[in-house]
């Protein structure tokens, strides 16, 4: 409780960006203080550690911050996810809706066995597509996906609870309302 309080402290708030009436949750000031960056890790390897995970799976861009760093300490491997066109061999892929458009992510065929046990991490959870997204990659290669995590959860925009009613347990850091 401490901890995500903490974490919750750290997080800037832009308003207006990257357009107008959008509360941008900006998490670099959490990375750059030393204890912000120690306390977010430390609770997501303390949630971990006996979980029995054999990768974590971070989303594009902002989980590759975080992901690797529980991973090393968990001991185990990382995989990325990445936005459309980015990964060098064969890749599955999902395509999902955004408010406008749609967008596309890709993870690489050979990302994991079956039968792995994974979690998904991420910076912020709003209507829960790309984690939604992760989840079907990941089921897809025949993986366990134990729960999505992200620092942020913005409750009101629907994303967490669309994805524990489609079976995926979630966790947060910290809400904003
Ligand atoms: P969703 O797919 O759940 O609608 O949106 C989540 C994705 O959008 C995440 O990958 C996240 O990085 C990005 N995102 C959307 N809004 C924000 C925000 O206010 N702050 C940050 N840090 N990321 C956001």
């Amino acid at each position: 409780r401490e901890a995500s309080a903490y974490v919750r402290s750290l997080v800037r708030t832009v308003p207006d960006w990257p357009e107008p009436g959008v509360q941008f949750r900006d998490i670099t000031p959490v990375f750059q203080n030393p204890r912000g960056l120690r306390t977010l890790v430390d609770v997501l390897v303390d949630r971990y550690f006996d979980a029995k995970l054999d990768a974590v799976v971070g989303l594009d861009a902002r989980g590759f911050m975080i992901g690797p760093i529980v991973a090393y300490e968990l001991n185990i491997g990382f995989v990325p996810v990445r936005k459309i066109g980015k990964l060098p061999w064969k890749t599955i892929s999902e395509s999902y809706d955004l408010e406008y458009g749609s967008a596309t992510v890709e993870v690489h065929a050979d990302a994991c066995n079956a039968g792995d046990r994974v979690v998904l991490i991420d910076d912020l959870i709003a209507t829960g597509g790309t984690m939604l997204a992760g989840m079907h990659l990941l089921e897809r290669l025949g993986a366990k996906v134990i729960e999505a995590a992200a620092l942020i959860d913005l409750p009101d925009l629907g994303g967490s609870a669309r994805l524990r009613a489609a079976g995926l347990p979630v966790f947060s850091i910290c809400e904003f309302a």
